[in-house]
């Protein structure tokens, strides 16, 4: 008899974990799996700030999907989806592959919004994945080392849209990489100018008062600009446009105000919700009884009015209840309705500091720091054990491109 086919779409956090969890879950022989992602590794999207301005090893952030599955269990697929046929019930990839399905997971993950304002798509520089904040590292090796021909002050204004959680993180890990990169580049530190740009009157607007202005002093001691209640309305590739007329004049804007589901599920034949795909309370996509979604590519409704945020915290325990639901499904067996409990959530500004929430309790300073490392190492410890831990940080693997 044939073996069902379980076919997972994206390598992200709940990729990853819900492949994870069905090596554990399913008896031997009992299921096919099979893992699809774009690139060979899967990278730490919470710690991209750090690849962004070369805080971190590529190592750390990167590691190779097949290092983290048990290939007797998963087949693993490098390859680019660009669609899903429901009626056939098989996922095509841009190499012509065509992979067939009983049981699909789609955990495809976001991608960046732009609202549509002139000259974000081509120039500025996204925290999307590990090869966009890459593109980023490069971009400001490039500005560091033209700024030594042409001393063009220009090239020193790195300039980040956003005072979200992503945003605050960037600025922090900035602040404190680029000193180090002008040393050795040998680039005068002082002609350096990082600029926060954010259309709500603080960063971290959805934070208590107190949370705020921590965030915003500690932001002011790296001698940051604050541009608050201002609007980005243009970009191009030598300076960023604001309302009020207001140019900066820079070749580096680092885009990171607000995420959308990937693109790629408009071309699933599935229902688009906010462009996302609607899940019911089994994380099955609307109407369908064999299609899965989580993640920031899925759209699960907290209550009438509210939607659960695109958040690794949230994927991570849909792919938990994900994983039990798939096999419950392949079983005959009832599904479990998933509920989801918010633990909290701390943003880093640097290394020594961060900001945040975990129950009732507001984090600040170097706790909230240490807590920080403290849930990173979690994902790690869940991901692959201690020794992933280890390896991450004091061992050698390939550097992935
Ligand atoms: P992802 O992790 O984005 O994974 C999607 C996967 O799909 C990727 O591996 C991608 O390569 C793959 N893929 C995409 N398109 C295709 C395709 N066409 N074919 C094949 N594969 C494809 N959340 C928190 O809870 N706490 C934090 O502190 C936090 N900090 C963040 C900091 C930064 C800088 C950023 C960018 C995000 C942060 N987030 C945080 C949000 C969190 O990272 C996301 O919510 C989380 O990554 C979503 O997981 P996912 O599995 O849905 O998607």
């Amino acid at each position: 008899m044939n073996k069902p086919k379980i076919v997972i779409l994206g390598a992200g956090y709940g990729g990853i974990i819900t492949s994870k969890k069905l090596e554990k879950l399913l008896k031997s022989g009992e299921a096919d799996v099979t893992l699809i992602n774009k690139h060979e590794y899967h990278y730490i999207t919470t710690q991209l700030h750090k690849t962004g301005a070369g805080t971190a090893a590529d190592r750390q952030i990167a590691m190779e999907i097949p290092e983290l599955i048990n290939p007797e269990k998963t087949n693993f697929i490098k390859g680019s989806v660009t669609g899903v046929d429901v009626k056939k019930q098989a996922v095509h990839l841009e190499d012509g592959q065509t992979v067939k399905y009983d049981y699909l997971l789609i955990a495809l993950g976001f991608d960046i919004e732009t609202f549509g304002i002139p000259g974000i798509e081509e120039h500025a520089f996204a925290i999307r994945s590990f090869r966009s904040t890459k593109a980023i590292y490069n971009q400001i090796i490039r500005q560091l080392n033209q700024y030594k021909e042409d001393k063009d002050s220009s090239r020193l204004t790195f300039v980040v849209a956003g005072g979200g959680f992503t945003g605050v993180e960037i600025l922090g890990e900035l602040a404190e990489g680029l000193p180090k990169l002008c040393k050795k580049y040998d680039v005068p530190f002082e002609e350096v100018k990082i600029v926060a740009v954010e259309a709500a009157p603080s960063v971290i607007p959805f934070f208590p008062k107190e949370s705020i202005k921590y965030t915003t002093e500690v932001l002011e001691k790296f001698n940051i600009d604050m541009y608050m209640s201002t609007k980005i309305v243009e970009c191009t590739p030598r300076k960023v446009v604001l309302e009020n007329d207001i140019e900066i004049p820079t070749c580096t804007l680092i885009w990171s105000c607000g995420v959308k589901g990937n693109p790629i599920i408009q071309n699933c034949g599935l229902p688009v919700e906010k462009g996302k795909l609607p899940i019911d309370s089994y994380l099955r996509v609307k109407g369908m009884k064999n299609i899965f979604s989580i993640g920031d590519c899925s759209l699960f409704m907290k209550d009438e009015k509210n939607t659960l945020p695109p958040t690794a915290q949230v994927a991570l325990h849909e792919a938990d209840v994900c994983a039990k639901n798939i096999v419950a499904a392949l079983r005959g067996g009832s599904l479990k309705a998933f509920e989801y409990h918010h633990k909290g959530s701390v943003a880093s500004i640097g290394n020594f500091a961060a900001v945040g929430k975990v129950g009732n309790f507001r984090l600040s300073g170097l706790f909230a720091a240490f807590m920080k490392q403290v849930i990173e190492a979690r994902y790690l410890l869940n991901l692959g054990g201690p020794s992933l831990i280890i390896k991450q940080h004091f061992g050698v693997s390939k550097e992935p491109v």
